[in-house]
């Protein structure tokens, strides 16, 4: 059961593809999960389609031809059928298809780095934008994050465990997107590691001590 979902603007967005690389792929991750938003993104489409449509031809003639197609590859990418996932099956598969095809292998075979007591990261090999980052966090049971806020904005999907934060509860399939206006200190609270794939457009600004500590290490 998803209880965190993809805001209005973000599903637009997407759909008119206008996110960075890395916000594109973690929304991609959430959409694999989540029937709900996929059936949004095919609301938000048939609605861009209808307003193509609603243009006439010399508005039509006056775009860029390179940004014109440039969407409609996205459009097409975007109609394949995205997998449907019961809540059964959700459990057993933590890895999305399109994560999987990155790494090459499931979330089971990452190569984890430790980057301090109770937390482990791997930085996805990607070529992204300039303060871009793509990551997966392993945090163990009760490992609680330094407070922070965020320069830029920070999504994060949970695929295995669960975290709590000042917001509320996220389990699996649950996407988190926080701008510079949260201030958060999330906790992994099952009895399992917390898995999540967060992507993340400026770096974290750590707050107190510790924070400021785990800054340098965790590189975000
Ligand atoms: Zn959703």
């Amino acid at each position: 059961m998803i209880n965190h979902h993809l805001s209005d603007e973000m599903i637009l967005a997407y759909a008119a593809g206008a996110l960075s690389e890395g916000q594109a792929m973690v929304v991609h991750c959430h959409l694999e999960y989540c029937d709900h938003c996929a059936a949004r993104l095919r609301e938000a489409e048939a609605l861009g389609g209808a307003l193509l449509e609603e243009l006439d031809v010399p508005t039509l003639t006056s775009l860029d031809f390179d940004d014109m197609f440039a969407k409609i590859e996205v459009s097409e990418e975007m109609q394949e059928p995205l997998s449907m996932e019961t809540s059964d099956t959700l459990q057993e598969r933590a890895t999305p298809a399109m994560l999987r095809n990155i790494l090459g292998h499931g979330i089971e075979d990452v190569k984890w780095k430790r980057v301090g007591p109770g937390i482990r990261q791997y930085v996805l090999p990607l070529d992204l934008q300039e303060g871009e980052n793509v990551r997966l966090l392993r945090l163990s049971p009760g490992f609680v994050t330094p407070m922070h806020t965020h320069r830029g904005s920070e999504m994060t999907l949970v695929l295995q465990g669960s975290f709590c934060d000042e917001t509320g509860r996220y389990a699996v399939g649950d996407i988190q997107d926080a701008d510079g206006d949260l201030d958060h200190q999330p906790v992994a609270d099952t009895d399992v590691d917390c898995i999540c794939l967060a992507v993340t457009t400026a770096p974290l600004q750590f707050r107190g001590l510790i924070g400021k500590l785990m800054q340098p290490l965790v590189g975000i």
